[in-house]
């Protein structure tokens, strides 16, 4: 299963234990690049994202 979760600095631990929990493999984490910020928001607190977090 592929997943993605965006996430502020706030809520990356939340994000990164989740996918860890779900998918059972190191998470990876990278920074949102920059185009796609205008359509991305926090999953957790609807905030700007500044990181995907992914399996
Ligand atoms: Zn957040």
């Amino acid at each position: 299963m592929d997943k993605e979760i965006y996430c502020c600095e706030e809520h990356v631990e939340i994000a990164l234990d989740v996918v860890v929990n779900e998918c059972e493999t190191f998470p990876n984490i990278e920074l949102l690049k920059q185009e796609k910020l205008s359509t991305a928001t926090c999953e957790y607190c609807g905030k700007l994202p500044v990181y995907i977090v992914s399996n």
